[in-house]
């Protein structure tokens, strides 16, 4: 029907006859002649309709926004004072000759260009509208030229795109299942996957040796801010390849990726341990955008004997970090309090502070209501090993260290936001040498990924020491966010016992939940390991958007629902039925 898309035309087209197809953006009528400003997904080119062509101009007057039109028309110069430089195609405008109106539209349920008044609840009933706008056009424009690049270089490395079952058994990635009834076998249920592992895995048993698949995973967690219940991983297993040439092979994607996409080289992929990731940020994908680090000064304040710092400092699982603001002692209390607040959301019952206001002067030129707690040395010791200067501000934690790494970490990204001290760009790193396991918070342990890890030790001293063992698991961040995790994994049946074991998995549940994945470990599998990016994340981190759901085009809300389609929704009794469920809560599903 076309010959061009709207926002490809430019002066290069002048004289030219052209045919578009598209929306109406908008139309005005200027004293006899139409001006039709119409949309696709290419962008905007304004149309303009003169008199002279009568029945076209007819039609053109009656045309309302987001009617659907096919303008054949030519393409001229905009006359001297009319270009529009903030319009890609503001220097040049088409002619109207013929207009055929393809569909009409009833009234919009918002303006697009108002999208940000009607709220989000809205903007998703109605999402086939919402991404009408050019600002989500673009994110999903590209996204699939994310997902193309990522293809193409992995086709070029030699993996191949293999699909897995989406009905199949749980796989444990750490949240609950998405559950479906199976009619032919009453009672019993498939789980969607939480994500490949164990069919990638199995897929190097059987020889693929280079795996990769754009992958749907399914995990019914409560939603958090920047967490979809659907979400789509680009999924990648290597047999043979230890983790060094794993993590270079998707470094080097990543890399390819950016600068395909966006134009970025993307600086060195510094290697952190995860001990000194948690020790400098208190998180495990530290921004290193951000400068301040946390300080511990649990030795200083095992001298003192103010009970809130001395309480941790002399705990073997407490922590007492500071972290230094430089320039910060213009924070007001108000503020401070503000931040009190924040640091509690993580567990944290306060938030000490000292501002530095003369060094020169000693204490006395120190400002805080826990001063006199202290004694005078150990505080300018503490000033010196922070390399306090004249206008800082100085926060603390004092709590178990999982709290302090938490609230503390957390603090230090608030804080950057609120003064502007994060830099501009990228900058990435691998976490390493994560631990196996951590507390289940009931005397058991729980992995750090997921149970399929192999740790970087032998089995005897797995078993001896679980807690404190290693293992051999990687992930890679991106400005404070994960885009990426895997590790080598365990292809060995006595180390995947064993593992099960300290899990406190007892045989017979192993056998019965992963009893195929046991058995394939018996015949002949390889050394393996992979790993896994969250695309939408990925997405969501290179268009720079404010919520994963502007990144996807069909989202659920905060509470898993898709509130165009309704889904979920009733089931009529007769499906039921079939499925052999009778619902416990009192509403009946209607007949049908
Ligand atoms: N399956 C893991 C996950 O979804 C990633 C991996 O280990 O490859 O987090």
């Amino acid at each position: 029907m076309r010959s061009h898309y709207c926002g490809v035309l430019s002066t290069a087209n002048i004289d030219e006859t052209v045919t578009i197809c598209g929306w109406v953006d908008r139309r005005r009528d200027h004293g006899g002649v139409i001006f039709l400003d119409m949309r696709d997904r290419d962008g905007i080119v304004q149309v303009v309709f003169d008199p002279d062509t009568e029945e076209h101009f007819q039609r053109a007057d009656k045309v309302r926004s987001e009617y659907v039109l096919k303008i054949t028309g030519r393409v001229r110069a905009r006359g001297e004072g009319t270009v529009n430089p903030a319009m890609a195609t503001g220097e040049i405008e088409i002619l109207g000759k013929e207009l055929e109106i393809l569909n009409t539209a009833a009234t919009p349920p918002f303006q697009l260009d108002e999208h940000t008044a009607v709220g989000e609840e809205v903007r998703l009933r109605y999402r086939y509208m919402d991404l009408r706008r050019q600002e989500m056009q673009d994110k999903l424009i590209m996204r699939s030229r994310i997902t193309s690049a990522i293809r193409s270089f992995l086709d070029s490395e030699g993996f191949l795109d293999i699909e897995t079952p989406i009905l199949t058994r749980a796989t444990p990635e750490g949240a609950r299942d998405y559950l479906v009834p199976s009619r032919t076998h009453p009672g019993q249920f498939f789980a969607l996957p939480q994500s490949p592992q164990l069919f990638k895995q199995l897929l190097m048993v059987s020889g693929f040796d280079r795996y990769y698949q754009v992958a749907k995973c399914f995990r019914d967690e409560d939603l958090r801010a920047d967490r979809q219940p659907e979400f789509t991983q680009i999924d990648i297993e290597t047999s043979f390849l230890g983790e060094d040439e794993i993590m270079a092979i998707t470094e080097r994607m990543t890399r390819e990726l950016f600068k395909a996409t966006l134009n970025v080289d993307l600086p060195e992929f510094p290697h952190m341990p995860y001990a000194e990731a948690m020790e400098r940020y208190g998180s495990d994908k530290p921004d290193l955008r951000i400068d301040m680090e946390l300080v511990s000064v649990d030795d200083l304040m095992q001298q003192v004997d103010f009970k809130v710092f001395r309480g941790p400092a002399d705990d073997a699982a407490g922590r007492v970090a500071a972290l230094k603001v430089t320039g910060g002692a213009k924070i007001s209390r108000k503020e401070i309090d503000e931040y009190t607040k924040y640091v509690s959301i993580f567990g944290a019952k306060g938030l000490a502070w000292i501002k530095v206001n003369d060094l020169a002067a000693g204490v006395e030129g120190l400002q805080a209501p826990i001063l006199k707690f202290m004694p005078d040395e150990v505080v300018m010791q503490m000033m010196d090993r922070l390399g306090a200067a004249d206008g800082d501000i100085i926060f603390f934690g004092a709590d178990k260290a999982n709290i302090v790494n938490e609230a503390i970490g957390a603090l230090r990204i608030k804080v950057a936001e609120d003064l502007g001290l994060i830099r501009e760009g990228w900058a990435p790193l691998w976490v390493v040498d994560f631990p196996m396991f951590e507390d289940n918070g009931s005397g058991g342990l729980t992995p750090l990924h997921h149970p399929f890890t192999a740790p970087s030790c032998s089995v005897e001293e797995l078993q001896a020491n679980p807690a404190t063992a290693l293992s051999r698991a990687y992930d890679m961040v991106l400005n404070g966010c994960e885009l990426g995790g895997g590790s080598i994994r365990i292809h060995e049946r006595d180390m995947q016992e064993a593992v099960f074991r300290i899990l406190e998995i007892s045989d017979e549940e192993a056998n019965e939940k992963f009893g195929f994945l046991l058995q394939a470990l018996q015949y002949g599998a390889p050394p393996h390991g992979g790993l896994a990016f969250g695309l939408d994340r990925m997405v969501m981190l290179m268009t720079d958007s404010a919520s994963i759901r502007d990144v996807i085009a069909f989202p659920k809300t905060q509470t898993a629902a898709c509130v165009m389609t309704d889904a979920p929704g009733d089931v009529n009794a007769q499906q039921l039925r079939e499925l052999n469920i009778r619902l416990r809560q009192q509403k009946e599903p209607a007949e049908g």
